[in-house]
């Protein structure tokens, strides 16, 4: 089977290479020089081209997405895992929100933003502090900006929503929380579902730096819980392949912050940690074959941010596994990382310390 991967950045080079092990060849549609190159056969395609991506998709047998920020109409009319209306629900915050709600999972408050006087609104009904985040195209926490007093309005506005025009904006309660977690499921196409661990994530910047898997704190009415809401999002929307769900902890609550509609940062961990990576459960899922066991033993995935560490020193440490995605080094972009076994503690430590510097 061929799968076709709508992008070729890190996501598509781990999706390649846990084809290789299953015997699905990856082919993905990007840019000459992106860095699945490295495994798989990258066509070039304009992914805002309707026509190019059809193209794309008629050497394939399925299409699946490495971003949910694809146009829709470029969607259409694909044979695309998970479906274009799922993708369309994880790409607006507003749909994003409006959906959880119906499904019956808790979100932060929020409203509708277009314009300074819509904010102004917002914020007089839903309170301060607030998060005014773009619906669409936002990630590692671009396009959002916080607003403490009634005086960040207006700069909170201009940052985000632009003037004079206005791109469409919501305006999120800023929450206080125990902790961020996430959950990664994938469901087959017969319907049936596996769950990963609740996994515990850390931020800085906007950008995720560590992720623990599993979430130490996680009971299993806590887990069973996160299971039940992905259950009934993932049947909803009639759902094939993996689906990422992050999640602010609030004691025994979990309220919904957003999802991505294919394999994610916070699930890197299972391809040394789970006996079937996300990856492969992906691949799994959308050519119709059997998923992978999810079981896992705990594990720690540290991010690097910017450049990759020294090769000379990773390989001192026995239980590391480090994966460099052959990216060119710049501020703030992920360009790789590192997977320890949890047990690890000295070494998760020392590695915190060394990747925390980075830009
Ligand atoms: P991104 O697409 O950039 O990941 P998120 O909506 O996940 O955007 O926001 C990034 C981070 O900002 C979250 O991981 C969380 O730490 C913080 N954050 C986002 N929304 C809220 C909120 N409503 N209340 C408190 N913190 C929030
Ligand atoms: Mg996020």
């Amino acid at each position: 089977m061929r799968v076709g991967v709508l992008g070729a950045g890190q996501l598509a080079l781990m999706l390649a290479q846990a084809g290789e092990g299953i015997g699905v060849e990856v082919v993905c549609a990007g840019q000459p020089g992106d860095c699945a190159e490295q495994v798989a056969t990258v066509m070039p395609v304009d992914l805002n081209n309707a026509k190019a991506v059809a193209e794309f998709a008629a050497q394939v047998d399925v299409v699946t997405v490495e971003s949910e920020n694809l146009e829709l109409d470029v969607l259409g009319g694909l044979n695309l895992c998970p479906n274009a209306q799922a993708v369309g629900v994880a790409q607006d915050r507003l749909i994003e929100k409006r959906f959880f709600e119906s499904c019956g999972v808790s979100v932060a408050p929020f409203a509708p933003v277009n314009s300074l006087e819509d904010l102004e609104r917002a914020v007089a009904s839903i309170g301060l502090p607030a998060i005014l985040k773009t619906r669409r195209l936002g990630y590692d926490g671009k396009g959002q900006a916080r607003i403490y007093t009634p005086d960040d309005l207006m700069k909170a506005w201009e940052h985000v929503g632009g003037v004079p025009s206005g791109v469409p904006c919501i305006l999120e309660k800023m929450l206080e929380f125990d902790t961020e977690v996430s959950m990664i499921a994938a469901r087959g196409l017969t319907g049936e579902v596996v769950f990963y661990p609740l996994v515990e994530n850390f931020h800085r910047e906007g950008i995720l730096r560590t992720s623990i898997a599993p979430y130490a704190k996680a009971t299993l009415a806590l887990q069973s819980l996160a299971e039940g809401y992905l259950t009934d999002v993932l049947k909803r929307l009639e759902y094939v392949g993996v689906l990422t769900v992050e999640f602010f902890v609030q004691g025994d609550r979990l309220v919904a912050n957003e999802m991505a509609p294919r394999v994610h940062n916070s699930g890197h961990w299972t391809i040394e940690g789970a006996a079937t990576s996300q990856f492969e459960n992906h691949l799994r899922a959308v050519v119709g074959m059997e998923l992978g066991s999810t079981q896992s033993v705990p594990t720690v995935m540290l991010n690097c941010i910017g450049s990759m560490p020294p090769e000379a020193e990773t390989m001192l440490f026995a239980g590391l596994k480090r994966h460099d995605y052959g990216k060119a080094s710049r501020p703030g972009r992920k360009v790789g990382h590192l997977t320890l076994p949890a047990t690890e503690t000295e070494a998760i430590t020392e590695w915190q310390k060394r990747l925390q510097g980075q830009r």
